[in-house]
């Protein structure tokens, strides 16, 4: 089900949030659903869903956003790598911004002369190296499963076509052991998820309702999300849970990998720190031996870093969905997207952005 046209069909929309507070009646108490896709992040602030939800039905925003959940020392060890003589280091837009523990941030490194660039894609990383022989390339590798498989693409070409200026500082990780942690959270008390259709979040969702959770895979537009909300409070009112899925909007593969098996090829899961979530088994996607020749890490010999949390920032906790961008004390006045304190205001996807642009 989409909005036609781009308007928003009023008469549908009265019939789902009639069936919503219906549903919220009898179930009887507070529900918490998570969004866990920047995409969903985006959609829902722009829609005003929230709004227009019964008080005792909350919409939280987990970890979704690659660029927000991408942990201090990772930010950290990347302004390292960066600052290295004849390295050109490249990054998705957003990371430029986020600030690491000491403040700084690659573009700072940028300004201060250092050779930093945004990408839009792994690809362009490898048409940087092929330009620029003489220098090392090191892409930063940020996002979920589907994002990893471009890489292990671009890696197979580099391999494949001896380009040897070129490594990868991957921060990949995959959704999956992120939300079975979210699930034993018991400060979160998460009801139900809902999911996007498409890869990019990662996916294989089955878990959710083994552990009795509401789990809908929905599409992006504002009559997507309030039957995803009405079908997954239904599970919850009948105690009866499954991955389902909402209407056409979201079709697409929901198991995250595209099924030729080079991510596993390419890349290992070993446990990774996320931002708020902390370290979470089997949840980071690093280079296997055989790739090793591109691990920026190994290649550049880079210490671990003690690195702390950005202070004052409640982002970790945003991203854990306990607390909400409005109860951090620097919203909007000391952290605003011109000044941004923490990574869930630089990214467009970030929970802070969002609530920001629309309030
Ligand atoms: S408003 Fe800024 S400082 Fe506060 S949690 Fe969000 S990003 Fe961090």
């Amino acid at each position: 089900m989409t909005d036609r046209d781009g308007h928003r069909d009023r008469a549908m929309e009265e019939r789902l949030r009639a069936d919503i507070e219906d549903l919220a009646v009898r179930i009887g108490r507070s529900v918490t659903l998570m969004e866990i896709c920047g995409a969903h992040t985006c959609a829902i602030g722009r829609c005003g869903i929230r709004d227009i939800l019964p008080d005792s039905v909350r919409i939280v925003s987990g970890p979704g956003c690659p660029v927000c959940v991408t942990s201090g020392r990772d930010v950290d060890t990347a302004l390292s790598l960066a600052g290295r003589k004849n390295v050109i280091f490249t990054a998705c837009p957003d990371m430029l911004r986020v600030p690491g523990s000491g403040g700084g941030s690659l573009q700072g490194l940028c300004a201060a002369g250092a050779d930093v660039r945004a990408v839009g894609s792994a690809a362009q990383a490898v048409e940087i190296a092929r330009a620029n022989p003489r220098r090392e390339v090191i892409s930063m590798g940020t996002g979920f499963e589907a994002s990893a498989h471009e890489a292990a693409f671009m890696l197979e070409t580099c391999r494949r076509q001896d380009i040897r200026n070129l490594s990868v500082f991957t921060t990949y990780k995959d959704m999956k052991p992120a939300i079975r942690a979210l699930m034993e959270d018991s400060e979160l008390a998460v009801d139900g998820f809902l999911c996007p259709g498409h890869a990019k979040a990662g996916g294989g969702y089955a878990e959710i309702p083994a552990r009795g959770r509401a789990a809908v895979v929905t599409g992006f537009e504002t009559l997507d999300i309030l039957e995803g909300i009405r079908m997954a409070l239904a599970q919850i009112a009948r105690r009866s849970f499954a991955v389902e899925r909402q209407g056409a909007g979201a079709e697409g593969p929901e198991t995250g990998t595209p099924g030729d098996g080079l991510t596993d090829e390419v890349f290992m899961r070993v446990p990774a720190e996320w931002r708020g979530l902390g370290v979470i088994p089997d949840s980071g996607l690093v280079l296997r031996n055989r790739y090793a020749a591109f691990n920026a890490l190994a290649r550049f010999d880079v210490p671990i870093l003690d690195s702390s949390d950005i202070m004052g920032c409640m982002c970790g906790s945003i991203l854990r969905g306990v607390a909400s961008p409005g109860e951090c004390p620097l919203f909007r006045h000391a952290c605003n997207p011109e000044n941004p304190i923490g990574p869930c205001m630089v990214s467009r996807e970030g929970a802070c952005f969002m609530e920001y642009a629309v309030r």
